[in-house]
Formats: C-alpha cells, structure tokens, sequence
C-alpha cells in the first residue's frame, strides 16, 4: 500500500493522565514515575505494522497547549492522534471534548476537499454534532490509561465506548504505561488509520 515515508503523531490529553509515560514507554521501553508535567518532546521511532516500516515523530505535549493557538499548531501538524485521559480521574474525559472538536475544525477544513469528493460537508456537520459519520477521517484513538490502579478506577468502559461512539467509533483502548498494556497497540492503530487515510486522499 503506498504510504508516505513519515507520520506525526501528536498525544494530547489534561495533565497528569500519562501522556509522557506513555510515549516514554512506547519510545525506550521503560516507565518513569516522575517526568516532568512542563516538559514537551518530539521523539522518532520506526514502526513495523503489518509488514510496512514507517517512521514515527511522537509529539508529546505539555499544559501550554491552554493557549489555543498553540493547541491548534499541534493540531495543525499531526497526522494522527492519541486523545488519552486517566481511567482514574473522571473529569480527565471532559477535557478532550475541546481538543475533539478542534481537531475535527481544523482537519474538516485542511481537508475539505476529500470531504467534498464523498459527498461531505452534510456528514462533516453531523460529525462534529455527533451523529452517526461512516468512519472517522482523521486517525484518531481513544485511550484510557492507568488501567493498572483497578481500586482507583472512576471511569466504566460504557462511559468511554460511549464517547468513542459519538464521535463516530474511533477505536478505543484501556492501557498501562506502568505495566505496559496496549502501549504498542495505541501507537499500531493509529498508525494502521494514518496509512489507511493517505489511501482515501
Ligand atoms: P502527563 O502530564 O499526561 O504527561 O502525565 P505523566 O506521564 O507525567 O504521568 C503523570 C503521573 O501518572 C506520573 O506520576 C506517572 O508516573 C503516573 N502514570 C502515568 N501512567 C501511568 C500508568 O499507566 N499507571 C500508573 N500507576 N501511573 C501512571
Ligand atoms: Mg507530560
């Protein structure tokens, strides 16, 4: 399948949710504990899925992204995302509703030609109300980490399938960063959609 030689994936998410553990663990195989909550990073791995090596820039983001134009560049420049929030902290799923909807605003109109080509502002509009899109064009997951602090868990999966549902059934995974759970599988996925929307374009 063609496919082009670099994608950028950009973690976005609130604070303390694990973004950098995460693409700390996926980068070196490790996990840190305490890194720290300011620092933002890009990093390049390779990536073999399903027999196709790409190369990888993971872009982990910081608070800073609160000032909106900043927030937007990232989004800008990513050609696929992982929206993580923390399984223990309820109020970490609200946040990516705005990091959501500015992702779906931004590549709505960067690619508005695609959407047109499939019939598409009518399903773009129904997409950022909600409603049912055939599938998402910007490669998206759903992550939901910390999975290994079970007694501390304030978010059911119904809660997050239902999210991923509205906005039209982007995949969605339970992780670990700590005991390296579905850290490969993220980064796999969203991979595996990037190479499929470089088909559609
Ligand atoms: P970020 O602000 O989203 O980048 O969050 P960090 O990656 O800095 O993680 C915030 C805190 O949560 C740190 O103390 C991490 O050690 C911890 N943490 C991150 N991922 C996990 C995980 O999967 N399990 C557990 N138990 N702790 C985690
Ligand atoms: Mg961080």
């Amino acid at each position: 399948m063609r496919h082009r030689p670099e994608y950028k994936v950009v973690i976005m998410g609130g604070g303390g949710v694990g973004k950098s553990a995460l693409t700390v663990r996926f980068i070196h195989q490790i996990f840190v504990s305490a890194y720290d909550p300011t620092i933002e990073d890009s990093y390049r791995r390779n990536l073999n899925v399903d027999g196709i090596t790409v190369a990888l820039e993971v872009l982990d983001t910081a608070g800073t992204e609160q000032f909106m134009s900043l927030s937007s560049l990232y989004v800008r420049s990513g050609d696929g995302f992982l929206l993580v929030f923390s399984l223990t902290l309820l109020d970490s799923v609200a946040e990516l509703h705005t990091i959501w909807e500015q992702i779906q605003r931004i590549k709505e109109t960067t690619h508005g030609t695609a959407a047109a080509a499939r019939g598409g502002g009518a399903g773009a509009r129904a997409g950022a109300m909600g409603e049912k899109l055939e599938r998402p064009r910007v490669p998206v997951v759903l992550v939901g980490n910390k999975l290994d602090l079970q007694h501390e868990r304030q978010v059911g999966r119904e809660v997050a399938v239902n999210l991923s549902r509205s906005w039209g059934g982007v995949p969605y995974y339970e992780t670990s960063a700590r005991k390296e759970i579905n850290v490969a599988a993220i980064f796999e996925d969203v991979v595996r959609q990037m190479i499929k929307a470089d088909a559609f374009a």
